[in-house]
């Protein structure tokens, strides 16, 4: 019997035979980063359903040395559910119970292994809005964007997903389950651990279950998409809009090259010169909604070249269904996209924008950036080749360079998607010694052996 066999045959044991198999498909093995191949390998994937056998697996991987990576729903940008060391790959996908749903309070208490959508979707059909907005949310999981802490568009109004957590079910190693906060919609006796989880990328914790709050849906939401003929002026419309006094739910933006990217889908006419798209949106009361995208419009107005402000449901649902589209409209340019996700203060927002594009003209390989422009996100992405090696290298290092240009501009190489195995070693130029030692001893308290998801984060 060979070493993976062995150890599959151990986990049978404490999962079932149903719930344990060699990881031996690549889907499986990669995240979303699948065009940088990374070098996956795993003896075993383990599909555990309840928290005691999360348990149980861990304290296994723990007694016997054995690395392991937990996976949600493998839409990562960072790498982090890629295992790199072997060991055990360990789903939370049948983790999906909705253990309270309680809308007179504003909260729900889920599985892990829920969808984002699913989540969502619970919460509007009782009236209420759980903010997050990632981009894959019919794929991703709740205790995945937990702990990646993810955002969305609309985070610049309503904050990313740790805003929304009060509390955590989480495994710790050796294997132990512990309740981290819950229901309390405040609570600050001792460390906030809660906290410390949210954004820890699998390298602390399992998150098994969490307790969400949620917020009334909004009555209404209006958008407006304006465009620029270049960055200066898209940029300096925005920071109008930061001055209009009224506080926007989303403020995105797309430059040349991803509006180039995705123009012909792009639900509205634009004169052939535009080079900058803000897609900013309104929500909450339908009278003052009116009125605040009214004053965002103004804002907006000053050097556009076209605005476009849909009223009715199905022409707001179009232009969002093409803004989540941009996304594989950038990739689908050479058939492969590496998309970085840097956030710089907001007034080097131009700088980074034009920086992106600089980048890929020195390398020779087509850049642009889109994203959450209010937050200072950015999605800075060149695309390539997935069959060209050569062209894969330009892109690692045009990715590089964006690190280090986000460095440079006082930002961070990570606004949401996380640091993985990706960023490890620009997380150690961003961060001042002292405070990364610290956070390695943190990790050494909580993991001693450092199995949880090794090479990651730290
Ligand atoms: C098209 C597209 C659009 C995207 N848009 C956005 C966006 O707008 N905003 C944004 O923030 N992100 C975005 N993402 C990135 C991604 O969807 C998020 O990072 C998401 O939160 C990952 O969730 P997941 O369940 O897929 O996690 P995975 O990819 O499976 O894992 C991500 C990390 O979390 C760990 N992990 C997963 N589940 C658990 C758990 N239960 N306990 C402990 N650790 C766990 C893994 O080990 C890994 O380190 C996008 C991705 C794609 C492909």
């Amino acid at each position: 019997m060979s070493a993976a066999e062995a150890i599959r045959a151990e986990l049978v044991g404490l999962v079932g035979l149903a719930h344990v198999a060699p990881a031996d498909d690549m889907r499986l093995l990669q995240d979303a980063t699948e065009a940088r191949r990374l070098p996956a390998r795993a003896d075993a994937w383990v599909r555990p359903g309840t928290p005691q056998e999360v348990a149980a697996v861990m304290a296994w991987c723990y007694e016997n040395e054995v690395p392991l990576t937990p996976r949600g729903g493998g839409t990562g940008l960072a790498g982090g559910a890629v295992p790199l060391e072997g060991g055990v790959l360990l789903s939370l996908d049948r983790l999906t119970s909705v253990f309270a749903l309680e809308p007179q309070w504003w909260r729900m208490h889920v599985g892990a292994g829920l969808s984002t959508a699913h989540v969502r979707r619970l919460a509007s059909e009782n009236g209420l809005l759980f903010p997050p907005d990632p981009g894959a949310m019919e794929q991703s999981q709740i205790g995945g964007n937990v702990a990646t802490n993810a955002g969305g568009p609309h985070a610049f109004k309503y904050g990313v997903t740790g805003r929304w957590v009060s509390g955590l079910e989480v495994v710790l190693p050796p294997g132990r389950v512990v309740t981290l906060g819950g229901p309390l919609r405040k609570d600050v006796a001792g460390l906030d651990l809660t906290s410390l989880m949210v954004g820890s990328e699998g390298t602390l914790g399992i998150v098994t279950a969490v307790w969400l709050r949620l917020t009334p849906a909004p009555a209404a939401r209006l958008p407006v998409a304006a465009a620029y003929r270049d960055v200066a002026a898209g940029v300096a419309a925005i920071e109008s809009v930061l001055a209009s006094g009224v506080v926007p739910a989303a403020i995105e933006f797309l430059d040349a090259g991803a509006l180039a990217a995705a123009r012909d889908v792009l639900p509205l006419a634009l004169p052939r010169e535009v080079g900058f798209l803000v897609l900013a949106e309104c929500d909450g009361d339908a009278s003052a909604v009116e009125f605040e995208r009214g004053e965002v419009t103004e804002a907006l107005a000053a050097g556009a070249v076209a605005l476009h402000s849909p009223s009715d449901r199905e022409s707001i649902a179009e232009l969002w269904r093409w803004r989540a589209g941009i996304s594989a409209a950038v990739a689908a340019q050479r058939g492969g996209k590496l998309s970085e996700d840097i956030a710089v203060p907001l007034e080097r927002l131009r700088e980074a924008i034009e920086g992106v594009v600089e980048i890929g003209e020195r390398l020779g390989i087509p850049s642009c950036s889109f994203g959450h422009a209010g937050d200072g996100n950015l999605h800075a992405a060149f695309a390539f080749d997935p069959g060209s090696e050569v062209e894969l290298r330009v892109a690692r290092e045009g990715a590089h360079a964006v690190f280090a240009l986000a460095l440079e501009l006082g930002g961070s190489v990570s606004g949401e998607h996380g640091v993985g195995s990706l960023k490890r070693d620009f997380v150690s130029r961003q961060l001042d010694p002292s405070l990364l030692e610290l956070q390695r001893n943190i990790k050494r308290t909580i993991d001693p052996k450092g199995l949880l998801n090794p090479g990651k984060k730290l």
